[in-house]
């Protein structure tokens, strides 16, 4: 289409509304997506793909992986929103436009992290896996509860997600510290920052929580030095991305019994392969991917927000920096 006529649908839509969406995820279901955005703009048109109607018309796009290609038809796009926090899979492809782009980031989701990684850390805290496993031999084991002060929680990635949960960690009454590439101020939390302090950070954790997003920075970044770094019998919580941990240097280290146990929830390769080796340690406990997720009726505000600053010649709500990957 000509830059003329462009200008010519973008004036029209100055005058009668906001122009159209183009929704496309595999995972996330389009009715309640849509459902949750027209409370917030009644007058946005959403469109499925691939019934994208007229693409001049579209000026957003709000997906979860889509295919290759998917972009170049759509030339009036302003902005494209990920269907999620993590944005790895958008940032790398090679045919991204250069638009803004936007990630979820709501409450909702805040909460579910919060509330996973609490439960992650304090299973161990609490020796739950020793009870698990005494239970299954119908024992009677006593461990002598021990104060939460005295346990050692990291968290590396200080953002949106591993703020909430380190915070939320301290005000229970764990020894917080946090690791990120600036200094974070958090309410009760030790802040690290430079790369020289990395190993002081780890020497002393009781538990280590990976919160960083994956980028090409922190692509396999826990790795054997990681491990090694940590005391004997640390325990390990990924909660990001499995490409950020270099996972057989985690079997390594979980199998020499450097590591006393791992909670995984995102691995390499997804749905985690039948004949993978975690399924049969018994000091690794695994979840399907599912540690936080996005509710629509949550999320959809901000995302209504960032439709609205856009069109008004503003920048979006939580954008992210393509070149830095988060
Ligand atoms: P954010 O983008 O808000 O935060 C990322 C943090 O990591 C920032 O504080 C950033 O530092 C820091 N960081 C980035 N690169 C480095 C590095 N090389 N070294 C040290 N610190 C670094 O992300 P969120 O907290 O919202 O989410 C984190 C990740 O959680 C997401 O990227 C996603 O992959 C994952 N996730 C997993 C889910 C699940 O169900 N398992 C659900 C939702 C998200 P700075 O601010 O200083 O630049």
């Amino acid at each position: 289409m000509s830059s003329g006529l462009v200008q010519m649908r973008e004036a029209q839509d100055e005058e009668s509304g906001l122009g159209a969406l183009v929704f496309y995820s595999e995972f996330d279901d389009p009715a309640e997506w849509a459902d949750a955005l027209r409370a917030y703009l009644p007058e946005l048109d959403i469109r499925v793909w691939p019934e994208v109607g007229e693409v001049s018309e579209i000026h957003y796009a709000l997906v979860w992986r889509p295919p290759s290609g998917f972009f170049e038809p759509f030339e009036a796009l302003k902005l494209v929103v990920n269907l999620g926090a993590g944005v790895d899979s958008l940032t790398g492809r090679p045919d991204l436009p250069d638009l803004p782009i936007s990630r979820l980031s709501d409450a909702g989701m805040v909460a579910m992290m919060r509330s996973y990684i609490l439960f992650a850390v304090t299973r161990y805290a609490r020796d739950i896996p020793e009870f698990e496993a005494a239970k299954r031999l119908g024992e009677w084991r006593y461990i002598h509860p021990r104060p939460l002060s005295s346990t050692k929680v990291g968290i590396l990635g200080l953002g949106i997600l591993g703020s909430a949960a380190a915070e939320a960690l301290a005000w229970l009454g764990y020894d917080v510290r946090g690791f990120d590439r600036r200094e974070k101020s958090l309410k009760g939390v030790t802040s690290f920052h430079r790369e020289e302090d990395f190993g002081a950070f780890l020497g002393e954790l009781d538990i280590l929580v990976n919160m960083l997003p994956l980028t090409p920075d922190t692509r396999s970044r826990i790795g054997p030095d990681v491990f090694s770094a940590l005391p004997q019998g640390a325990k390990f919580i990924n909660a990001s991305r499995g490409e950020v941990v270099d996972e057989p240097a985690l079997l390594e280290a979980l199998s020499s019994g450097h590591l006393g146990g791992a909670t995984l929830d995102v691995f390499w390769q997804e749905p985690l392969p039948k004949d993978h080796p975690f399924w049969a340690m018994e000091n690794v406990f695994i979840t399907p991917h599912l540690a936080s997720i996005t509710v629509p009726q949550d999320a959809a505000r901000d995302v209504a927000e960032s439709i609205r600053r856009v069109h008004g010649g503003e920048r979006p709500l939580h954008e992210v920096n393509p070149k830095l990957g988060y």
